[in-house]
């Protein structure tokens, strides 16, 4: 057994999906890094797909981009968000992945001619896969996707068993406690169910992070303890609540990040930082409302809303609102149910309207229709790419009089193309190359002396932003929308790409092609949101 780093801390899934594995991983992650540690979170997400870029936002929530350019599962957000890192495309591993690599290698006879196993061929290349990704850190937390029993991530136990023959690791079972009103009880079968499916694999939890609606008492700890064979002190309750950002708070109080240490052989060094303390508690009173609309196309799916599609924006507005001692209510608007409506009653309630990212032509009208309502009624207003591109489109027709202008992945034979397909993009739809080729991850921009944008960075004169797009604003209409007062206030280092747009005389009017949301922390609020939230104030 290896003594030095890494460490490792595995968390596993159990019952059932949509638990907030992904909160609870970020959380411990988080303790152990105010512990004083060097962290890492890597996800494994069982699924064929290579990555999550071609994946429908309606099943799988939104699509995280990396600052190098993964297009990867939403829990990188949660990651990033709480830990304040940016986080590697590598530190994702999928099935697609994996045998991408095992495939390519046999390809190339570096098997040297014998046969290829799922053990040890493919668990090998995902143990190496994990350690590529947690070099220089102490601790590397592995968050395992789906459920324990699915044979999809039994390749994965496998290879996480494995590696602990090797190297210092502990386990965390997040698992669902939940309560029968008929009965009036808590119940703990499915839980030690879960758990036996685990042992089976090889691996036996350590911790056991038991979710519920209101909180475990001691006749189920008790009971969990017992059948599962846990130490009563390392079932960790965490009931559901309001805030997110409140779950490391829980766990500090039940000393979870100290007996994980412990387990790994770290000694506990500090605990929580107080300015995240002094965060949460601040959340808590907050009472002076804001108000704004999130207009999209994702918001519901057969009976099941979508809490996640648009949620790295929604974080970036709770972050700016919390910073600014506001209590946010966002409300998401599907933007079909705004069209052929002329009335902007619907509208009206809000301080502040966003247009976030979006693809095709579903609804398209009515969020160009709550763009025209902000831009004349001086509605502080904030596009993410898509919406910056739909600010362009609602100008360009409104304002410089250009009839039927729109962005030709709407109507591919608008006369007046001002949002266009990049050459190199459409050359890549031709050959059928949907997955990881659009403008991705970071690129730089240029800012405008004097603009607001360039206010709102603090007088930066390039800024980094993350991009996930295939149009861009055609150069060839910047010169008459500029004339009519639109400005474009970032552009690419070359002139070409727009990447800033506002109108200086509304109060706030902005929009960018690429997507600061990924950017906002829980403690770093961004600029821009914090602009837009200000202004609604
Ligand atoms: N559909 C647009 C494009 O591909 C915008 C994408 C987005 O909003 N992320 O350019």
């Amino acid at each position: 057994m290896r003594t030095d780093s890494p460490r490792f801390v595995f968390i596993v899934g159990g019952v059932l999906s949509g638990l907030g594995k992904g909160v609870v991983t970020a959380s411990l992650a988080r303790l152990v890094q105010d512990s004083g540690y060097r962290v890492t979170v890597i996800k494994i997400d069982p699924y064929v797909n290579v990555d999550a870029g071609t994946m429908r936002p309606t099943e799988h929530g939104e699509i995280f981009v990396t600052e190098d350019g993964g297009e990867i599962d939403q829990d990188f957000g949660t990651y990033e968000r709480f830990l304040g890192i940016n986080l590697s495309k590598d530190n994702n591993i999928t099935t697609g992945k994996v045998f991408l690599r095992v495939i390519q290698k046999e390809r190339s006879l570096e098997y040297g001619g014998r046969d290829v196993k799922l053990i040890p061929d493919v668990t090998n290349e995902i143990k190496q896969m994990i350690l590529e990704a947690s070099q220089d850190v102490d601790v590397s937390f592995v968050e395992v996707g789906g459920t324990t029993g699915d044979i999809e991530n039994l390749i994965f136990l496998y290879a996480l068993r494995d590696l602990m023959r090797e190297y210092r690791a502990t386990t965390v079972m997040v698992s669902y406690v939940p309560f029968l009103r008929n009965v009036g009880e808590l119940k703990t079968k499915p839980t030690q169910h879960a758990v036996a499916r685990l042992r089976e694999a090889g691996l036996f939890p350590d911790f056991l992070v038991a979710r519920s609606e209101r909180g475990l008492d001691a006749p189920r700890i008790e009971k969990i303890a017992s059948t599962c064979f846990i130490p009563r002190e390392n079932i960790i309750d965490d009931p559901d609540i309001e805030c997110v950002y409140e779950v490391p708070l829980i766990f500090e109080r039940q000393g979870f990040a100290k007996k994980v240490l412990e387990k790994l052989g770290l000694k506990f060094k500090h605990g929580l930082s107080e300015e995240w303390k002094r965060f949460v508690e601040e959340i808590k009173s907050l009472d002076e409302k804001v108000r704004i609309a999130l207009i999209g196309k994702y918001v519901t799916h057969g009976s099941s809303e979508h809490r996640d599609v648009y949620i790295s924006v929604v974080e970036a507005i709770r972050h700016a609102c919390y910073h600014l001692r506001l209590k946010p209510e966002i409300k998401q608007i599907f933007s079909r149910e705004l069209e052929g409506r002329n009335d902007v009653a619907s509208l009206e309630e809000f301080d502040g309207i966003v247009v976030p990212g979006g693809f095709g032509e579903k609804g398209v009208e009515g969020k160009i229709f709550s763009i025209k309502y902000c831009r004349e009624n001086n509605v502080p207003f904030l596009g993410l790419c898509f919406g910056m591109q739909l600010a362009v489109v609602e100008y360009a027709r409104n304002v410089c009089g250009l009839e039927g202008a729109n962005s030709t992945e709407i109507d591919p034979n608008t006369p007046h193309p001002v949002v266009d397909i990049l050459p190199e993009q459409k050359k890549l739809l031709k050959k059928k190359k949907y997955g990881a080729t659009m403008r991705l991850g970071a690129y730089p921009a240029v800012l405008k002396k004097g603009s607001l944008v360039y206010e709102l960075y603090g007088r930066k004169e390039v800024v980094y932003e993350r991009h996930r797009h295939r149009y861009e604003v055609n150069p060839k209409y910047v010169e008459v929308l500029e004339s009519d007062g639109l400005v474009f206030s970032g552009k690419s280092p070359d002139g070409k790409l727009m990447e800033f747009l506002e109108i200086p005389s509304h109060t706030f009017f902005l929009a960018t092609q690429a997507h600061p949301e990924f950017k906002s922390r829980v403690l770093k609020p961004h600029p821009v949101f914090s602009g837009f939230v200000e202004s609604c104030k």
